[in-house]
């Protein structure tokens, strides 16, 4: 069978999962992500309708994937986001169907969404301290992002997890609060490295990043923390727990030790661009076959998208890549 046709790129990786990102503008500023003054946005009538994404979906679930987040940019900057969520529940053999948000509107669209049928939801949330957060996000405010953190817990999109980017000089003095949250509730808080993307080329230029997996060693060490097995829909984060922790703690090691060799991923922008590694620029479009509704074109442009996957990032060996997470679907 030639690389695509089963899910599979040209070394033999099974891909199992689509990012779709719904929109690329955003409601906050994170200084890794964007620029302070934003980033020039796609025109509007570039952005696919929730109709193109369920084809792209459907598509993708015929080549094996069965694993599909939702992003962005801010995702719930589109307020009707939980008749997407119904659609692809319906019309789709979505197996796991996720979303990934600042949270800031989370609180007021958690009940919608887990009624139309979403499955869990990962909030991004750099610091517990309002300060810090905003300093991060440039303009966020932390009560209403944790209101979100709650709702989302009520509304039973479970299991909750946090994603907590560790920046040198910034917020890597919170790690043991995260760790402290784990003890008492049940959520998971993955740390993340930063990644040389967009805004965060500069940034780890100027020394933030944090080698991740350093701290996990360290933390088994000092912490405790021991391996949890088995974790649903756990990408590239590997877990660990703390000795009485209710919930759990995960690493993304993107740099640090790189998951590369078994990578299921791929991303669709929310122009309709395939992209099938992070790191780099290229991409397959498929938005004037998504509008066309021509469905034997999408899946050409997802083979493509596989066959041309490269082995690994190139991150480690100094590239960069141009295009920020808020366009590429983080
Ligand atoms: N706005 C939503 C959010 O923040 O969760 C979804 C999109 S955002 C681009 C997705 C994730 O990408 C966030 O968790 C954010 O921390 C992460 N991210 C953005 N830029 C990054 C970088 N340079 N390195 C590592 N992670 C990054
Ligand atoms: Fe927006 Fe998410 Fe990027 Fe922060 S990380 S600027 S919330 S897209």
């Amino acid at each position: 069978m030639s690389p695509g046709i089963d899910g599979k790129d040209s070394f033999g990786r099974v891909h199992r999962s689509l990012r779709v990102s719904v929109t690329d503008r955003c409601n906050l500023r994170c200084t890794y992500c964007m620029p302070a003054g934003g980033v020039l946005c796609a025109p509007r009538d570039e952005l696919l309708g929730f109709e193109e994404i369920l084809l792209a979906v459907q598509v993708a679930c015929s080549l094996g994937i069965n694993r599909i987040r939702i992003t962005g940019g801010e995702p719930l900057l589109r307020p009707d986001l939980a008749e997407l969520v119904g659609l692809l529940r319906r019309e789709a053999p979505v197996e796991d169907l996720a979303l990934t948000t600042n949270g800031v509107l989370l609180d007021r669209h958690a009940e919608d969404l887990a009624a139309a049928g979403l499955d869990r939801v990962n909030v991004s949330l750099d610091s517990l301290r309002p300060d810090r957060f905003e300093a991060v996000t440039r303009f966020g405010v932390l009560e209403q992002a944790w209101r979100g953190v709650e709702a989302a817990a009520e509304a039973g999109l479970s299991p909750l997890r946090i994603n907590t980017l560790v920046l040198a000089g910034v917020n890597d003095d919170e790690v043991e609060g995260w760790l402290e949250l784990t003890r008492r509730h049940e959520m998971d808080v993955r740390f993340m490295e930063l990644m040389p993307i967009g805004e965060g080329a500069e940034q780890t230029e100027a020394g933030q990043f944090v080698n991740l997996t350093e701290l996990r060693e360290r933390l088994v060490e000092e912490a405790g923390l021991s391996p949890v097995e088995k974790v649903r829909g756990n990408g590239p984060a590997r877990y660990y727990r703390l000795p009485d922790g209710k919930g759990r703690v995960g690493f993304i090691t993107p740099l640090s030790n790189p998951y590369c060799d078994t990578c299921s991923r791929m991303r669709l922008t929310s122009t309709g661009a395939l992209r099938a590694c992070l790191s780099f620029d290229d991409h397959v479009s498929v938005r004037e076959a998504l509008r066309a509704g021509d469905e034997e074109k999408v899946r050409e442009g997802f083979v493509q998208a596989l066959r041309e996957k490269p082995a690994g990032h190139h991150w480690r060996a100094g590239g960069v890549t141009e295009a920020g997470m808020s366009a590429l679907g983080g």
